[in-house]
């Protein structure tokens, strides 16, 4: 029988994922299909149970609902409950869910493999402190950094982050001021600046030789971001589409136990 997926999420007319999963399953071979559904505001919970009911496997959640998928789900990955956000869903056998938060592991898996950046005993900057940052801290620390800086434009949230993964390794935060004279080998900007096309005010010289700038915005071309970096001394610099195929590419590891490859999906995005 074919098993189904899905993504929901509102609004969800924009969403790649339908497109990665066929590519991802055309991979393998494998017998599924895999739909968008637009999730009625205040009627999450029941949209998921009667895609279950209705023969679903697993769901990918997307804006506004991954908090309300943390909830829903019976069990949580130690990655979800340190993001406080689910972006995956597994129905188990046995009638629980599973809630997983892949986007994290989807931005390491971009930085690592196809960008061809090690972070183990580099000196990490994390901008930003909302959701994508929160999903980006764990993964970041299992990597084992030499340093890991959270900065946000509002600092108290960067030091409520801080606070959250203290017991997962050594962890600053602050202002982007506040690191000023401080070199770093891979700065992430986890801020939605370059959605309104804003630059995120680091210090001058924080980039240090070599250096990796990546952004998790996409499609936009060189962010400005981007190009400060590469003004400032930033040897690379990526933007955000490999890490969302790298983070679909982790939900289909879940569900179906594979792991695709993500080079020429991200090939086919960017030829599109
Ligand atoms: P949130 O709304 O949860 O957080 C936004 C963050 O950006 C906050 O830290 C906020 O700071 C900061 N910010 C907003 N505007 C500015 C600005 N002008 N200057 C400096 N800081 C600013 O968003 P998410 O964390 O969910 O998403 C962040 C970005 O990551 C988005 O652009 C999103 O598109 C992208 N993303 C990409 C993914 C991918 O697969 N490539 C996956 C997930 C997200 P403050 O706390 O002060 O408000």
């Amino acid at each position: 029988m074919t098993d189904r997926y899905a993504v929901i999420g509102n609004p969800i007319a924009q969403t790649k994922s339908p497109k990665l999963h066929a590519a991802f399953a055309r991979q393998f071979g494998h017998d599924m299909t895999y739909e968008a559904i637009l999730g009625p505001i205040g009627g999450f919970a029941e949209a998921v149970r009667a895609f279950r009911a209705a023969g679903g496997k697993g769901m990918n959640v997307t804006v506004p609902f991954k908090v309300e998928a943390l909830e829903l789900a019976d069990r949580l990955t130690e990655r979800a409950r340190l993001a406080q956000a689910v972006n995956t869903l597994k129905f188990d056998e046995d009638g629980s869910i599973l809630g997983e938060n892949t986007d994290g592991v989807g931005l390491v898996r971009d930085i690592q493999g196809r960008v061809g950046v090690a972070l183990r005993a580099k000196r990490v900057l994390l901008l930003g402190a909302g959701g994508a940052a929160r999903g980006a801290l764990l993964p970041l620390l299992e990597e084992q950094p030499s340093r890991l800086v959270i900065a946000n434009r509002t600092p108290a949230k960067a030091e409520a982050l801080r606070a959250r993964v203290a017991a997962y390794g050594n962890v600053a935060a602050g202002g982007f001021a506040d690191f000023a004279g401080e070199q770093f080998d891979v700065v992430i900007n986890a801020t939605s600046a370059s959605l309104s096309g804003e630059d995120v005010p680091l210090p001058v010289g924080s980039y240090a030789a070599g250096s990796l700038a990546y952004d998790l915005v996409y499609g936009k071309g060189n962010t400005p971001f981007m190009s400060h970096a590469l003004e400032n001394g930033a040897a690379q610099v990526a933007d955000g589409l490999g890490m969302l195929v790298a983070q679909a590419a982790e939900a289909f590891y879940l569900w179906r136990g594979v792991r695709p490859d993500v080079t020429p999906v991200i090939d086919m995005l960017r030829a599109a």
